[in-house]
């Protein structure tokens, strides 16, 4: 991660091709497309890569996110159970259809604790959203469990984890919906762009047609389709697509180079005392997009961040103090800062966050760094960095 380090003349010539016809939209101009469908080929491409029956590809990961929940009916005043680590996308995705995030605490996978959901559920919770943050996963199976148990929605964020696995399923494929973004920092990348997965054939007829205005894209006749809903627009362009189409054909080599530097780092910080990693549930692969560990506490955490920055390790992150992905930072939600009213009942619906606190979380995050796995180092630069990570740590530690 990112994709867009190891771009080459693959993509190029995607892109070329477009440019080439001159259409960049995704549906209808059938005589003039010279036979490119760069939208199609990545939703039949990344179909066969995720093992999926249905790709709806989008404009975003956080389309992705609202058009998931809309399609299996998740809307006004539905509480949807999310972590208290995660990308803000999360909540933004949630409250754009006038429903209510739950925020609950992470364990030591770095996901939602499946005990702290079970607590949070009333009658109005609709669906559970776990998020596979920096490349590894929630305990899936508790997870699903409970799901199926209180009838529930299961949906899976996995814009952070393409690549990984559960028991030999491709992260994101195993909830009812999963989300992708690829956006210009994921490990594939379009610019911009997400996808919405599922094997659900309703769930997948929803969000074709909601995130193109509601088209049913029935016949070759744009005009003269009709709108069984209303919709938006969330499409992909085809310069986008082209994009991600070369990426995602070279997914397996962006999985092995990062398993190769994550290996490397993990084997040198894992010789330290007092360096733990997070836990990665039986039967999961990571995607080893980021390492993961934690420090003894918030102190050490804070000295190896500063220390990291002086020493010029670069993309690393103290998700404690940082805004954007961090609980602790959000004031925005925690003070309902919206440009235009939120409903009274979602508002009612987020007083919760005025009080509540999240130690479990605070335990974690307070003492992880979470370090970018880059594609485009070198062997030996991999192992410089190595060294000079072990030596912050284990000063910060001494
Ligand atoms: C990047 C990301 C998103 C949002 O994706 P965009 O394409 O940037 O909108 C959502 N969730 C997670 C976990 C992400 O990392």
């Amino acid at each position: 991660m990112p994709g867009f380090e190891l771009f080459s003349d693959l993509e190029r010539k995607e892109v070329h091709d477009v440019l080439d016809n001159g259409v960049l939209m995704r549906y209808g101009f059938d005589g003039m497309r010279n036979g490119h469908w760069k939208a199609k080929e990545l939703e039949a491409e990344l179909a066969t890569t995720l093992k999926t029956n249905h790709v709806q590809l989008v404009s975003s990961g956080t389309a992705a996110v609202s058009i998931a929940l809309a399609s299996a009916g998740v809307g006004a005043g539905d509480e949807v159970i999310m972590p208290s680590f995660t990308f803000v996308a999360s909540f933004e995705a949630i409250m754009m259809l006038g429903a209510i995030p739950v925020l609950v605490d992470i364990d030591d996978t770095l996901a939602l604790d499946p005990k702290a959901v079970e607590a949070a559920i009333t009658p109005r919770t609709k669906a559970v959203m776990v998020v596979q943050m920096c490349g590894s996963m929630g305990h899936m199976d508790a997870l699903q469990e409970i799901c199926r148990k209180h009838n529930l929605l299961f949906i899976e964020d996995a814009c952070q984890a393409i690549g990984g696995t559960y028991n030999g399923k491709p992260l994101g494929s195993i909830a009812d919906l999963g989300c992708f973004s690829f956006d210009f920092v994921k490990t594939i990348t379009c610019g911009e762009g997400g996808a919405v997965i599922t094997n659900n054939p309703d769930y997948y007829r929803n969000a074709d047609h909601f995130s193109d205005h509601g088209h049913d894209h029935i016949g070759n006749d744009r005009g003269a389709e009709s709108h069984p809903f209303l919709g938006y627009n969330f499409r992909v362009s085809e310069l986008h697509a082209a994009v991600g189409l070369a990426q995602v054909k070279r997914l397996p080599e962006f999985i092995e180079i990062q398993k190769k530097h994550y290996t490397i780092l993990r084997n040198a910080l894992s010789r330290i005392p007092g360096v733990t990693f997070r836990t990665v549930p039986k039967g999961g692969e990571e995607s080893y997009a980021f390492l993961n560990f934690f420090l003894p506490d918030l102190e050490s955490a804070r000295k190896v961040n500063a220390a990291f920055k002086e020493n010029g390790i670069d993309a690393c992150f103290h998700y404690y103090d940082n805004n954007w992905h961090y609980v602790r930072k959000w004031d925005h939600l925690k003070n309902m800062k919206s440009l235009y009213p939120i409903s009274t009942e979602v508002k009612k619906g987020l007083e919760y966050l005025e009080t509540k606190t999240f130690e479990q979380s605070d335990h974690y995050i307070a003492r992880n760094l979470s370090c970018l796995i880059k594609l485009s180092w070198t062997e030996e630069e991999v192992k410089q960095r190595a060294e000079k990570m072990v030596e912050c740590v284990q000063k910060a530690l001494s």
